[in-house]
């Protein structure tokens, strides 16, 4: 019976100790599964966060997070680039935007916990754009919101810095170019009510010799006002892109030179100027629009007639291809341009002051401005050199493709 016992004790004993066994097991197996849990989820919250930060940072548009103490907590590569490489992250908002005026809209949204937009300009510091009619300013619109879903007690606030700068130096153009054109007709405008007012409330219309003359002063001055609003439209269609702008066409160069000396005949004569056409290849045919290309060579070549009054002006109006390019220009020798204008010159309305012609023949001061834009809509570009006095050289460049 003892013995039965002792049997029945020493089984108990093992079936415990195996049982334990098992459990110390299938506790280590559950500490080990918890583990490859965790360190698996904390890959994946990795990679979810490398992901966030890929695809924020392929934005171009900066963004920030910015907790509700008010700093910032993130950036993505557009707002690093932006702040310059400073560190910005985990420092406050106030300290990060160097500028005020920056930080000012994105505070207000802190402050009050509502969404903001506000458009910021300022003065740029140095400008390293060398386009047509820059503005020096640099602007930005600053979007901030608060996120309503945010878990913490104080919601995060997303930034997007968005960088209008070339939206804004557009609209300066534009407006710009308001302005200018309304001074520039208003000049002849007022001349023509001056001479009117003369002739019907000064009795003056009766005075046949004296309103003739005052007629006549009154159609150069409205000829001058058609010619404005002929080249601004012209401008206008050349900038606008439409289809159809362009009539393309293969046509050959020289008749087209042949045109515009023909045109200028009279003034070629009167100044006594020399003009040789420089063309290796006479038969060269050109697939373009004629009609803005004998406007292009006219604008030029009435340029170094219209600003040289002194004997002996020399005109050279040359096209030469090789396997890339072809080349045009049209040089003279006569003032030439101040090297200080020479980066402006190709801007609506823009004269070099004081050129002593200008009493003379007053130009719209548009002609280059046709020129560039008639020029890169047929995929070329114009740029001008000047030594005063000896040679003022516009030099064209077009892809070979023209060429026929
Ligand atoms: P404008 O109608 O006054 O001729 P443009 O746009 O054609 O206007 O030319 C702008 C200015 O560039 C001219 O007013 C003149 O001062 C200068 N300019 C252009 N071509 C020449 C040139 N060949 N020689 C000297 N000055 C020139």
């Amino acid at each position: 019976m003892n013995e039965l016992l002792a049997i029945l004790t020493l089984v108990s004993l093992i079936a415990l100790a195996v049982a334990l066994l098992r459990l110390r097991r299938a506790k280590a197996k559950l500490r080990e599964t918890s583990e490859l849990w965790k360190v698996r989820s904390e890959l994946d919250l990795r990679q979810a966060r490398e992901e966030r930060d890929r695809l924020l940072d392929a934005l171009g548009d900066a963004f920030l997070l910015v907790d509700g103490e008010g700093n910032i907590r993130f950036a993505n590569r557009a707002a690093r680039d932006l702040f310059g490489g400073r560190a910005i992250v985990n420092r406050p908002v106030g300290e990060a935007f160097l500028d005020r005026r920056l930080a000012e809209a994105l505070l207000k949204s802190l402050e009050t916990g509502q969404a903001l937009q506000s458009r910021v300009v300022l003065p740029q510091q140095t400008s390293l754009r060398g386009d047509l009619e820059t503005r020096g300013f640099n602007a930005w619109i600053i979007d901030a919101a608060p996120l309503r879903d945010s878990p913490e007690a104080k919601p995060f606030t997303r930034v997007v810095i968005r960088d209008v700068t070339d939206e804004h130096q557009l609209e300066q153009i534009r407006k710009d170019f308001v302005a200018n054109a309304s001074h520039e007709l208003r000049t002849p405008l007022a001349i023509i009510n001056g001479y009117l007012e003369n002739l019907l409330d000064d009795g003056l219309i009766d005075d046949s010799p004296m309103a003739r003359r005052f007629l006549t002063i009154m159609r150069k001055h409205s000829d001058r006002i058609s010619r404005i609003v002929e080249d601004m439209l012209m401008i206008s269609r050349l900038e606008s892109g439409e289809a159809g702008a362009l009539k393309l066409e293969p046509f050959r160069f020289r008749s087209c030179i042949h045109d515009v000396l023909e045109r200028l005949e009279s003034l070629i004569q009167q100044k006594q100027a020399e003009v040789v056409i420089v063309m290796p290849d006479d038969t060269l045919l050109i697939n373009g629009d004629r009609f803005y290309w004998t406007q292009v060579l006219f604008n030029l070549v009435e340029n170094a007639l219209k600003q040289n009054l002194h004997k002996g002006l020399r005109i050279e109006i040359g096209c030469a291809r090789d396997e890339e390019h072809v080349r045009i220009w049209v040089a003279d020798n006569g003032v030439g341009i101040p090297s200080a204008d020479l980066p402006h010159i190709f801007r609506r309305f823009y004269r070099v002051e004081k050129h002593h012609s200008q009493q003379e023949i007053k130009g719209t001061g548009l002609g280059l401005s046709i020129v560039k834009r008639a020029i890169e809509a047929h995929g070329g570009t114009v740029r001008v050199t000047s030594t005063p006095g000896r040679d003022t050289r516009f030099h064209i460049d077009l892809p070979a493709s023209v060429a026929v």
